[in-house]
């Protein structure tokens, strides 16, 4: 029977490998591509720490109205086009199923918790109006909650059960589409074009310096077919050798913010990586290869989906618990990347400004701010990197910050980054600090990662003055680390996590 469907998108923006864009289109007369704006997200909140919304920097508010426009530019050149409404999705939902005359609705499976309530009170309103739903999982290559079933109810909570039990992901939809069904009449609602930032209140942004990244299924496909085109660099794809620093050619794929909005489909991404496997013979293997990666991240969003409370220490059953101090001075210093180490700071100053950064760069600034030097909260950290990420994701960061504070998955608390000798062995010269710490481009080599060294009158000829232009050191790392490996100490011996499966099961110094 033909019937008007509806695909609701919120990740999931692209065509291909698209389970419930295939379901919504087959068999319906019309079909009405949806997204609904959510001022949440998008509006400005001034009282918030850096430019952006209560719940993202403008980096990401850019990065997804990127993705929608280039999601209209497909879906007109098949005979259709995004409808943008703006509001609270769950009313503008359930609005527009009754007023359009929906039968059914499409939309992809969603993890976060924050979806998971939302998307339950339209399904309720759907399924009691008697509308079919269709909500596959394809944000991810395994259903999490097969996993979790298929481990006797617990998720694994080590990257090499996780493996032995997920088995291969299902392929990828082969489908590609010359057209879509047109959209139905939808008289009575004002559809929105998708807006520019500064068309959402952000004011004159020409001074602004953004993220060099931009988004959408387009852009995405590109990334992704530029990286793969260099089979030699996929086959020994390594992530413990690859380059933090680098930042001109970054050393990993930054697919990461596509795979966040689901502009590239991971299960494409898994498939294209063992063609050239296939292709080249010898290759890497995970954790280290880039199929590990993918791994990686199927491992978070399983651990996270099993796991109650898993965004936070207290009432987390796998978190240790650690009593983190509060100091505001220390925590804003390290966040506005004032610390005074500048392979930190620099660090900091580029998740700003570009929204991202390489995977071992976030180790050292998250294992600074916990276990390393300040003994601040991984969920005061957690929020800063939420908020500023353009890859941010709920499972991914709030796992990888549970693993950086050996709160879980990893408690070698011993073994701590330094903020001086890690960077110097990748860029001796110091070139990606000169990139976004200007203020130290003229400092000699030798002190560019210990300014404070530097004799006055260095200082003086490099036009930085230690404590003036650039601020002094917050701590001194050498007795920093000592004393958070004191407390670490302690807290792991009064922690009755060391009893259960999840110290089992520890790490045995895995490299990723
Ligand atoms: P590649 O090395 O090219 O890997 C390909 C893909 O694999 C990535 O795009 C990503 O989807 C996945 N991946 C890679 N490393 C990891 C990992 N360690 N854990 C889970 N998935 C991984 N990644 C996010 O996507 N969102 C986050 O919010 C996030 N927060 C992090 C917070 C901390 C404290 C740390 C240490 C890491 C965090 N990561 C996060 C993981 C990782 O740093 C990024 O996924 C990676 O740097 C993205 O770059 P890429 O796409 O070039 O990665």
């Amino acid at each position: 029977m033909e019937s008007n469907a509806l695909i609701w998108f919120r990740k999931g923006l692209r065509i291909h490998d698209n389970p419930a864009l295939n379901h919504a289109r087959r068999g319906s007369k019309h079909l009405f591509p949806v997204f609904v704006l959510d001022p949440r997200y998008l509006d400005p909140d001034p009282s918030a720490f850096s430019p952006g919304s209560a719940r993202s920097a403008l980096n990401r508010i850019r990065f997804l109205l990127d993705c929608l426009s280039d999601l209209d530019a497909t879906l007109r050149t098949l005979g259709s086009r995004l409808l943008l409404l703006r509001g609270d999705p769950v009313r503008v939902l359930c609005a527009i199923l009754k007023d359009w005359k929906i039968g059914k609705l499409c939309y992809e499976f969603d993890t976060e918790p924050y979806s998971f309530a939302q998307d339950k009170q339209v399904k309720d309103f759907a399924s009691l109006s008697g509308i079919e739903v269709f909500s596959p999982v394809s944000h991810t290559l395994f259903n999490p909650a097969v996993v979790i079933e298929k481990n006797g109810g617990r998720p694994p909570l080590t990257y090499q059960s996780f493996v032995k039990l997920a088995g291969e992901p299902p392929a990828p939809l082969t489908e590609t589409y010359s057209e879509l069904p047109p959209v139905g009449n939808v008289e009575g609602y004002e559809l929105l074009s998708v807006p520019s930032i500064e068309e959402l209140g952000y004011g004159d942004l020409s001074q602004e310096e953004f993220s060099p990244f931009r988004g959408g299924e387009t852009e995405a496909l590109k990334r992704l077919k530029e990286a793969l085109e260099d089979k030699e660099w996929v086959a020994t794809f390594e992530k413990p050798k690859s380059d933090p620093s680098a930042f001109l050619k970054p050393a990993t794929t930054v697919l990461s913010p596509y795979l966040k909005f689901g502009c590239l489909s991971s299960r494409y991404f898994y498939q294209c990586l063992h063609n050239v496997y296939t292709t080249v013979g010898k290759h890497t293997s995970p954790p280290v290869s880039l199929v590990g990666q993918l791994l990686w991240r199927e491992f978070f969003y399983t651990v996270a989906f099993g796991t109650p409370h898993f965004d936070q220490m207290i009432g987390n059953k796998i978190c240790k618990q650690i009593p983190w101090r509060d100091d505001e001075e220390l925590f804003v210093a390290w966040r506005e990347g004032r610390t005074g180490y500048p392979w930190i700071d620099a660090i900091m100053i580029q998740l700003k400004k570009w929204g991202w950064m390489h995977h071992l760069a976030r180790h050292s600034v998250a294992c600074f701010l916990t276990r390393g030097d300040l003994f601040i909260h991984w969920e005061k950290g957690r929020d800063v990197f939420k908020r500023l990420l353009i890859d941010s994701d709920w499972a991914i960061n709030n796992g990888n910050w549970l693993w950086l504070s050996c709160s879980s998955f990893f408690y070698q608390y011993n073994r701590i980054y330094s903020p001086i000798s890690f960077g110097k062995k990748y860029d001796p010269d110091g070139n990606y600090i000169r990139h976004f710490l200007p203020v130290l481009k003229d400092m000699p080599k030798e002190y560019i990662y210990e300014p404070w060294t530097a004799p006055l009158s260095v200082q003086k000829k490099a036009n930085c003055i230690i404590g003036k232009d650039y601020p002094k050191r917050v701590v001194v790392h050498d007795a920093a680390s000592k004393e958070c490996r004191k407390k670490m100490a302690e807290a792991y011996a009064l922690d009755h996590l060391g009893d259960n499966l999840a110290s089992k099961e520890i790490s045995n110094g895995l490299r990723r």
